[in-house]
């Protein structure tokens, strides 16, 4: 598929890409330049200490996993 970039630099996501991977407005995209490919993917939160995605809480705009929040409760992984 072939899409142009407007003169504000924006593309527009497929309606039938956003269906797919389940994307509303306002979701955050991950975009990276990988040998000269542009490369975009839903951001998925991540534990702010080990980047787990098995996301128990977030606390002030950060996530964190249940493994770090045993670590940093009891100082030990339960
Ligand atoms: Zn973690």
């Amino acid at each position: 598929m072939m899409k142009k970039i407007d003169n504000l630099g924006r593309i527009v996501v497929p309606k039938g890409y956003r269906t797919m991977l389940g994307l509303r407005p306002g979701d955050a995209l991950k975009v990276e330049v990988n040998e000269g490919r542009l490369i975009m993917y839903p951001h998925q939160d991540s534990c702010t200490f080990c980047g787990s995605e098995a996301i128990a809480h977030s606390y002030k705009g950060k996530c964190i996993c249940r493994e770090c929040v045993e670590t940093i409760r009891y100082g030990y992984r339960a």
